[in-house]
């Protein structure tokens, strides 16, 4: 018999370590997934399913919102960046500059709307400059 709990997710930024290709930091919403697997007892019953979610959500929340590294590189990491603070609303118009910067004599208006996941997104145009 089987008991699962599904629709626990976290977000998190990493890289691997050992690919060319995905050893350039980025971020996932992870989704787990966790089934527990034995043989039915006299109660026929296996484990509470809330204890088993509140033990998945625990382990995500700690997981959440952190920057996942291989242990080779523990003491290498040096972060640097040209954010006063990275925020989705920093990013936008940073990259809505560089834009403006490669469109040369176009001088039309631009803006522009950087998401953070499917439902967060942060827009910007020329005239929120400080
Ligand atoms: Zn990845």
């Amino acid at each position: 018999m089987r008991i699962r709990v599904v629709d626990v997710f976290f977000e998190a930024a990493h890289y691997t370590g050992f690919s060319d290709k995905y050893n350039y930091l980025h971020g996932h919403t992870y989704r787990l997934e966790v089934e527990y697997k034995d043989r039915l007892g006299p109660l026929d019953y296996l484990l509470d399913f809330e204890e088993l979610n509140s033990i998945v959500r625990q382990i995500a929340s700690q997981w959440n919102y952190k920057l996942l590294v291989p242990e080779t590189d523990i003491d290498k990491i040096k972060i640097t960046g040209p954010f006063k603070y990275a925020t989705a609303e920093a990013m936008c118009m940073q990259i809505l500059s560089e834009i403006r910067e490669k469109l040369g004599d176009h001088n039309g208006e631009l803006s522009l709307t950087i998401w953070e996941g499917p439902r967060y997104s942060a827009n910007c145009s020329e005239h929120d400059k400080k």
